[in-house]
C-alpha cells in the first residue's frame, strides 16, 4: 500500500491500539511495557482515570475559544505553574519548539530594549531545542540542521558544562543577551549539568544582566524527581520553557518568565490561535494534580535510582559499556558502538525504548512507573544489552 504520510520519520512496523498505565497493546492484543512515554510525553501513563474523566468532562463542556477572551483554566494553569516553579508569568502555546520560539523572541525583545540591535543567546554543544528554523539553529546537532540553510542567525555556540568558555564568549560578545540551557540534556545523549555549573551560569547571568533560559521540555514537570530540573541546584532562571510531559499527551506547552524577563512580552508581542485551550489546560492541571496526589515526584526519584543502580549493577564490567548516567525517570546507558538496533530487539522482547546520540540507551517511563515495571524492564534490558554487545565485539 501506497502511503500517503509524508516520509520524515523512520518509523518501527508496530501500531498501537490501547494502552493502561506503563503497558500499551498492539494491533494483535500483544502487551509492552512502556518505557518512553512518547518520548517523556505520557506523563500518567496510558489511559490514566483521572485524566480520562476530566478529559471527557471537558470535551462535553469546552473544547476551545480563543486567546480574544479570558480563559480560567489557562488562567488557572499559569498560577500553578508559578506557584510551582517560583516563576512569575506564563505563555502557552502547543509544543516545544514553540516554547523556545516563544523564549527566543523574548530574549530578542529583551536586548532591543536594553539598545543591542542584533542580540545573540548562547547556546550548548549537543543542545536540542526543536525543528523550527530558529530552533534548528540553536540546536547543536548538525543533522538537524543539515539542508536547512541559512540558519537562523543570533546564536554564540559553547561546550556544555564548561564554565570557562562560556565566560571567554560572554567578556568578548557585548551583543549576548540570554544563556540557554537544557538541565538535563535529553537528545544530546543524557547529559546533566552539575548544580555547580548552573549555579555558576546564574551568576555570571546576574552578572551581565542576561536572561538565563532553562529549556525544560524534556526534563521538566516531574520526571528528574523535582518539578523542574533547576530545583535541583536552587537556582531560578529568568525563563523556562515546557511541553512534552505537560499535558500527559494532550499537546501544550509553555514559556515562563521571572526576573528580568518579567513583563517583556506585551500585547501583541506574540500569539497562538491554539495555545493554551481548555482542552489543553485541564489535561496539564489534571497532570500536576495527579502528580502531587500520587507522589509521583517521589515515585520519580525512588524508581529511577532503582533502574540506574539495577542497570549499573546488571551491567558492571561489560566490555562496551562507558557509562549509566541519568536523574529520576530520565536514564541513558552510553554505550562504546552505536546500537540503534537494541530498539527493535527490545520491541521484539516486549518492551519500548528508545536511542539517542547514536550510542546512548535512553528510557523515559511514565512517571507512574512501578518497582515491578522497573524490574521487568531491567530483566528484559540488561541481557539484551549484554547480548547486544557479546554479538557486536
Ligand atoms: C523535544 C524537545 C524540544 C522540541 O519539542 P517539540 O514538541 O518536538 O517541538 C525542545 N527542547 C527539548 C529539550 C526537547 O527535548
Amino acid at each position: 500500500m501506497v502511503s500517503h504520510v509524508m516520509n520524515t520519520y523512520g518509523r518501527l512496523p508496530v501500531a498501537f491500539t490501547h494502552g493502561e498505565g506503563a503497558g500499551i497493546y498492539d494491533e494483535s492484543g500483544r502487551r509492552y511495557l512502556d518505557a518512553l512515554a512518547g518520548i517523556a510525553v505520557s506523563t500518567l501513563g496510558h489511559a490514566h482515570p483521572r485524566l480520562v474523566t476530566a478529559l471527557a468532562e471537558q470535551a462535553g463542556r469546552l473544547l476551545h475559544t480563543s486567546n480574544l477572551y479570558r480563559i480560567p483554566e489557562q488562567e488557572r494553569l499559569a498560577e500553578r505553574l508559578c506557584a510551582l516553579s517560583g516563576m512569575e508569568e506564563a505563555f502557552f502555546c502547543n509544543s516545544g519548539c514553540e516554547a523556545n520560539e516563544a523564549a527566543i523572541k523574548l530574549a530578542r525583545l529583551y536586548g532591543h530594549e536594553r539598545g543591542i540591535e542584533a542580540p545573540a543567546i548562547v547556546v550548548m554543544e549537543r543542545a536540542f531545542h526543536g525543528r523550527t528554523l530558529a530552533t534548528l539553529s540553536a540546536t547543536g546537532n548538525r543533522k538537524v540542521q543539515a539542508g536547512f540553510e541559512p540558519l537562523v542567525t543570533g546564536f554564540v555556540r559553547v561546550p556544555f558544562g564548561e564554565l570557562a568558555a562560556l565566560r571567554q564568549s560572554l567578556e568578548y560578545n557585548r551583543n549576548i543577551v540570554a544563556v540557554m540551557i537544557e538541565i538535563v540534556q535529553g537528545e544530546g545523549g543524557i547529559y546533566l549539568a552539575s548544580p555547580d555549573y548552573q549555579r555558576a551560569v546564574r551568576e555570571l547571568c546576574d552578572r551581565h544582566e542576561l536572561l538565563l533560559i532553562t529549556d525544560e521540555v524534556q526534563c521538566g514537570v516531574g520526571r528528574t524527581g523535582r518539578w523542574f530540573g533547576f530545583q535541583h541546584a536552587g537556582v531560578l532562571p529568568d525563563v523556562m520553557t515546557l511541553a512534552k510531559g505537560l499535558g500527559s499527551g494532550v499537546p501544550i506547552g509553555a514559556c515562563l518568565a521571572a526576573g528580568r524577563a518579567q513583563g517583556v512580552f506585551k500585547p501583541g508581542s506574540h500569539g497562538s490561535t491554539f495555545g493554551g485551550n481548555p482542552l489543553a489546560c485541564v489535561a496539564a492541571l489534571t497532570t500536576l494534580a495527579v502528580i502531587e496526589s500520587d507522589a509521583l515526584l517521589a515515585n520519580a526519584t525512588r524508581v529511577g535510582t532503582r533502574i540506574r543502580d539495577g542497570l549499573a549493577q546488571g551491567l558492571s564490567g561489560v566490555a562496551g559499556v562507558r557509562e549509566v548516567r541519568g536523574l529520576g525517570l530520565m536514564v541513558g546507558v552510553e554505550l562504546e558502538r552505536a546500537c540503534k538496533d537494541l530498539v527493535a530487539q527490545a520491541l521484539d522482547a516486549g518492551l519500548l525504548i528508545n536511542v539517542t546520540a547514536d550510542n546512548v540507551v535512553r528510557l523515559l517511563p511514565p512517571l507512574i512507573f512501578s518497582e515491578a515495571d522497573a524490574d521487568q524492564l531491567l530483566s528484559v534490558l540488561v541481557p539484551l544489552i549484554r547480548d547486544f554487545l557479546a554479538k557486536a565485539a
